[in-house]
Order: structure tokens, then C-alpha cells, then sequence
């Protein structure tokens, strides 16, 4: 009876419900047990795709503002074929295509020139993958390093508007606190990758797009590179907790929360570390055979449908009490801010990326891929909402293929709208599933504040690329002498070099 109910009123009521934060059941998810239909036949293999397609769908992100981007993957081996299907939540410029045909052929070329170098060293039959070699094709790493960063320049200068500045009002109180002593371990690492941090995005902001010159690449790439590997050792600190407990302290007897340190870090490296993750895979043996394949980039069409929402409060009133099985007083007054907050006018609803990636890849599009099964995984440039979480699990409870994306950020966003397909049992499935939740919601009563949430999100990491010693060590000579100049502190650094960030960022104190 209560799976009659419409989904789409049951997410909506959700995003009233949750209307200030995340359901408690937001989560990173595993790597699922069953992969299926990957580059390989070979699980621990499979699972180091995942971080390189959730990469290609972040390098895929241009707009600064609510661009979300999934990828799918099916292969051909008898033909040596590839295709990767990308969707968003609206259609798909021609413009990222271009650009992801552009990437991947020089991934080839990357993987190619690994290769060659490999030839003597690796018998194939290892279960260990060699080493990286860090000089190996550098100025074809830069290319690409550059091409990615100058692609994504608007949503990289959005990240570092919004999490720069307070970043930098939280190390220069750590400095204040630390005065006179010489900061050690995970402080360190955290100090060097912010100079590295502040050397590379002064100049990424100097000018307006596609003016650096190739030597100002080349800086911004190795102190990306530096500040990156720096980050990863502050991140792992304490297996993560170090970040919070350095807050929290900093943050003292002080009302407000503490500084989201974690979450400015990942937020402000995301764009290097996952075209490291690119690299990675074209240094690869095992996944070599992909960028060996003839590719092709197919585009789903975006779908929007209209919603009408119940059209009154008394229409409001009724779906609460058949959700709740019962009558009850607070239901009236749910029903007026229900009514008033969504109003009783139709309402245009996108079908999110990930959902409608997934019913693109079950319909039959008279073609040679019709009947190739897609990689299980699915690659998301950002966390999906609860409601993309459920819909998915209801998909993968039909008893055919299953989907997966690295988890939900535990946000249900409206306007949502299911695809068309699998109306019956599927629309059963989501509204029953969406109604356990509310329902033990309303158990709670108080709702779960999960601080700390990141929707860019940190994959496992496949293989690690890195940087030489030496190379290492000139760039530390370099942002060395850069926090001499500007007088031996960090702080210092900071005043003279983070003019780049808008006025209107918020600075806040201490
Ligand atoms: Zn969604």
C-alpha cells in the first residue's frame, strides 16, 4: 500500500525533511566484492580502475557551478574497442568530448612510452607492478598536466576562492601558536604543502586564462606535484584524525565549529592528485591494453520531466498520513511548510547523471554496443545525492546487472526525477525503500549532522605517481628562499602572495 506511493513526493519530502544537512546514512562506499566486465578479468586489478574513472569524470568538470559529470566503460577485447559513455545532468558540450579524445591520446602516448622503456624489465607474470619511473616522458606529463588544469581552470579557481582563504587564516594561527618553536611531522608537511600551495596557485591566478607561459606551467606543475605529496602524508596522519584533532585545538573553547581542514586540503588538491591518478594508469601494464584499444566517446542526451507535487496543504496532509500509516498532529503543520516550501506549480526535474547514464546503458540503441555488458563501476565527478544512492540500489535489486559509484554525500536534493525505465517494480522499489528511511527518520527524531563530508571525494588510490629526489629537492630550495624573502614566515608568504583571491571571500578570524 505505501509503495504506491509516488517517489518522487517521497523525495521531496525527504529534502524537507533533511532541508539543513545530510541523512546519517551518507557514506563512502568499499569497492564493491563483485566487479564485473572490467579491463581485465582480475578483481584487485579492477578495483584500480576505479580511482582512474572517477578521474576522468573530475578532469571532465569545466563549469564552476553545478556541473556533475558520469562515465561508463565497455569494452570489446575481440575487436580491441573501447567506449566511454559520459553523461550529465543536462546534454554534453561537443567541447568535452573534444577534450577527453584529446587526453586519452596522449595517455596512449604516455602509456606508449612507458612501455618502450619497460620492455627489458617487467616479465608480464609479476603480480607486482614496477616502480614508476619519475623522469620517464616528463614534458608529455606536463602537456598534460597543462591541458587538464587549463580545461578546468573555472571550477579550480571556484575551489580555491572557497576554501583558500581560510586555509590561510588557519595556518597563520597555527603559526601564532607555535611561535618559537620549529614545526615538526605532520605540521610540517602541513606548513611545506601550503608554501607549495601558495607558489602554485599565485601564479595559476596571475593571469587571465591561457596567458602563462610554458616555464609558468612548469612551476605550477611541480609545486602541485610537491604540495600533493605533502597533503597525502598530512591526510594519512593518524589515519586521518590528525587533521580534526589539529582543528579542534586550534579551534579551542571557540562557539563555532572547527575549521574543515581535511576537507579544504582534498578540496584544493583534487584536481592534481586525480590527474596523477592518469598518469598512474597510463604507467599501468595491466590496464594497458585500454589505451592500446580504438576508443569512442558516446554523449547521453539529457532527460528532464515534469513533476507536480501534491497542489495543496490538505493533499500534503494526506501523503504524511499514508506514509506514516496514521493520523497525527504534527502532520498538519508539516503539511503547511511542505506546501509552502514547494508550492503547488510543475516543476521541470533533471534526471541526475549517474541514473540516467545507467538507463541509457540498459536501453537498446541498434548498434554493436548493445549487448557489450558496462564495467559495474561507474565513475561520478562528485558524490551522488541519497536520492541517486536509493534509486541505484532499487536498479541493482531487479536481479540484473548491478550498478556502483564510490557513495553519496548523503544530501536529497530537489528538484529529482527518476528515468522513464523500469516504471513497475523499480518506481515500487525506490518509493518502498524511500519510506523506510523517512519512517526511521522520524524515529530519531534528531537529526545526524555528519561533519565533515567531502563530495569530491578521495578514491583508493591505483599506481602512485611520483616525483624525482632531485627534482624534489630544487623545488624545496625554491619555496625555501620564497618564505626567505618574504621575511622567514609563512604568514609572511601568505600577505604577499594571496592578493588573487577575491575581495568578497569571507576572511574569517582565527
Ligand atoms: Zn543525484
Amino acid at each position: 500500500m505505501a509503495n504506491n506511493l509516488d517517489p518522487h513526493y517521497l523525495v521531496a519530502l525527504m529534502n524537507y525533511q533533511f532541508r539543513s544537512g545530510q541523512d546519517g546514512s551518507a557514506r563512502r562506499m568499499d569497492p564493491p566484492s563483485h566487479l564485473t566486465s572490467g579491463i581485465v578479468d582480475h578483481h584487485g586489478t579492477n578495483v584500480r580502475t576505479l580511482p582512474i574513472l572517477d578521474a576522468l569524470a573530475h578532469i571532465s568538470v569545466s563549469q564552476p557551478n553545478s556541473q556533475v559529470i558520469a562515465i561508463a566503460l565497455q569494452l570489446k577485447p575481440d575487436t580491441k574497442e573501447i567506449r566511454l559513455t559520459i553523461a550529465e545532468n543536462r546534454d554534453v558540450a561537443d567541447s568535452l568530448v573534444n577534450h577527453l579524445y584529446n587526453i586519452w591520446r596522449k595517455l596512449q602516448a604516455l602509456s606508449d612510452e612507458y612501455a618502450g622503456q619497460r620492455k627489458a624489465e617487467w616479465d608480464g607474470e609479476q603480480m607486482l607492478s614496477p616502480v614508476i619511473p619519475l623522469d620517464v616522458a616528463l614534458p608529455l606529463k606536463m602537456e598534460i598536466f597543462r591541458e587538464v588544469y587549463k580545461f578546468s581552470l573555472e571550477k579550480q579557481k571556484k575551489r580555491v576562492n572557497k576554501w583558500f582563504r581560510a586555509l590561510c587564516d588557519f595556518m597563520e594561527e597555527l603559526e601564532k601558536r607555535r611561535v618559537g618553536v620549529a614545526l615538526e611531522g605532520f605540521e610540517r608537511n602541513l606548513s611545506n604543502a601550503m608554501v607549495s600551495l601558495v607558489l602554485a596557485l599565485k601564479l595559476v591566478f596571475k593571469h587571465s586564462e591561457n596567458q602563462l607561459t610554458d616555464d609558468e606551467w612548469e612551476q605550477v606543475y611541480w609545486y602541485s606535484m610537491i604540495a600533493n605529496k605533502d597533503i597525502k602524508l598530512v591526510l594519512a596522519d593518524r589515519h586521518g584524525l590528525g587533521c580534526d584533532a589539529l582543528a579542534q585545538e586550534l579551534n579551542g573553547d571557540g562557539d563555532g565549529d572547527p575549521f574543515q581542514l581535511q576537507r579544504a586540503l582534498e578540496k584544493l588538491i583534487s584536481l592534481p592528485r586525480h590527474i596523477e591518478s592518469l598518469f598512474g594508469f597510463a604507467h599501468s601494464p595491466r590496464l594497458r591494453s585500454a589505451l592500446q584499444y580504438h576508443l569512442t566517446i558516446c554523449a547521453v542526451p539529457g532527460q528532464a520531466q515534469i513533476v507536480i507535487l501534491p497542489t495543496s496543504q490538505e493533499q500534503w496532509k494526506s501523503l504524511l498520513e499514508a506514509a506514516c500509516g496514521q493520523p497525527g498532529q504534527c502532520q498538519r503543520n508539516d503539511a503547511r511548510k511542505l506546501f509552502q516550501r514547494f508550492g503547488s506549480r510543475a516543476r521541470k526535474c533533471p534526471v541526475h547523471c549517474e541514473c540516467g547514464l545507467i538507463q541509457y546503458l540498459q536501453t537498446k540503441h541498434c548498434d554493436s554496443w548493445d549487448n557489450v555488458p558496462a564495467f559495474s563501476y561507474i565513475g561520478v565527478s562528485k558524490l551522488s545525492c541519497s536520492a541517486c544512492r536509493v534509486w541505484i540500489e532499487a536498479f541493482n535489486m531487479l536481479g540484473g546487472p548491478k550498478f556502483y559509484t564510490r557513495g553519496s554525500h548523503g544530501k536529497w536534493y530537489w528538484p529529482w526525477v527518476m528515468p522513464t525505465m523500469g516504471v513497475g517494480s523499480l518506481r515500487e522499489n525506490m518509493a518502498g525503500m524511500v519510506l523506510d528511511e523517512y519512517l526511521m527518520q522520524l524515529e530519531k527524531k534528531e537529526q545526524i549532522k555528519r561533519a565533515g563530508s567531502d563530495s569530491s571525494g578521495a578514491s583508493p588510490s591505483g599506481a602512485e605517481h611520483g616525483v624525482s629526489n632531485t627534482d624534489e629537492q630544487s623545488i624545496r630550495v625554491e619555496a625555501a628562499a620564497a618564505v626567505q624573502e618574504a621575511g622567514g614566515a609563512l604568514s609572511g608568504l601568505i600577505s604577499d602572495n594571496v592578493q588573487f583571491l577575491h575581495a568578497n571571500v569571507p576572511h574569517s578570524e582565527g
